[in-house]
């Protein structure tokens, strides 16, 4: 009897375990459902901690800078009259600014410019693995490293205490070409492209590469532009990963940064597809 009566109890209460979190998720979920979803920074939570902690990030710039030392190697061979040079962007490719992410995914805040050109302000960026080595080795090559980057012309001497710090080559003046009035990188490339031969571009952001990934056919989002550039991708493009920001979200929000907080969220649902 004694033996049935502590079954019973166990039962109970293995039965009573089961069913409470089966409640708690359906009330979470109801819960949610009712709430007005919008676009905040916590959507950059889990590109965050992938980008900032997962090994295989880390891996991945390790890999990513191994084949540009190799393609370097290789391009170099074919010089012509000019001179050498890389042209690499900074952010998410030299330098990891994922602090300022973590504290948008912490917050909830947005990236804002003066929030940004804070962070910059800071000179705390650190570098991403394999960058610093990297740049070095193009100089030992004669190779001329040039640092075409978006971050604002007023945070030019912060950018460069900070990389001089980190020891990356070529912290001059001539080197660095910051943004002026416009994001798209062109004139800046082809300024460098009259005197030397650029063997090497890098970036996290296909326009690093080719204007042509700016505003992004809004169906296939880029992917027919990349089928354009297949023979240099991997050759003579360079690119690293960024999935906590980039012209990849300009285009999943239709090319309209624009969109009410409420609206973002929503074409970034429509953007991808659950139909299996
Ligand atoms: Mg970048």
């Amino acid at each position: 009897m004694k033996k049935i009566s502590y079954l019973l109890i166990l039962t109970a209460l293995t039965i009573a375990a089961c069913n409470k979190p089966e409640t708690e998720t359906v009330e979470k979920i109801v819960k949610i459902e009712k709430t007005e979803a919008v676009y905040t920074g916590e959507v950059g939570l889990n590109p965050t901690v992938w980008y900032q902690t997962s090994a295989e990030n880390k891996a991945i710039y390790i890999q990513t800078y191994k084949l540009a030392k190799l393609m370097l190697a290789e391009n170099a061979k074919k010089k012509g009259k000019k001179p050498l040079a890389v042209v690499t962007d900074l952010d998410e490719t030299a330098l990891d600014n994922s602090p300022y992410n973590a504290r948008m995914a912490k917050t909830g805040n947005v990236y804002a410019n003066d929030t940004w050109d804070a962070w910059v302000n800071t000179a705390k960026a650190t570098a991403l693995p394999g960058a610093v080595d990297f740049f070095n080795f193009a100089k030992s090559k004669n190779v001329e490293v040039f640092y075409i980057s978006n971050r604002s012309q007023a945070t030019l001497k912060p950018t460069m205490d900070n990389m001089k710090l980190l020891g990356f080559p070529n912290v001059e003046d001539k080197y660095f070409m910051l943004k002026t009035d416009k994001s798209d990188k062109t004139a800046r490339r082809d300024s460098i492209l009259k005197t030397y031969d650029v063997i090497l571009y890098l970036g996290d952001n296909m326009t690093d590469f080719t204007e042509e990934f700016a505003n992004r056919d809004t169906t296939d989002f880029g992917a027919a532009v990349v089928e354009k550039y297949k023979a240099e991708i991997g050759t003579k493009f360079i690119v690293f990963p960024n999935p906590m920001y980039g012209e990849w979200e300009k285009a999943a929000f239709r090319n309209d940064y624009g969109k009410s907080p409420a609206e973002k969220l929503k074409a970034l649902k429509s953007a991808i597809k659950d139909n299996y």
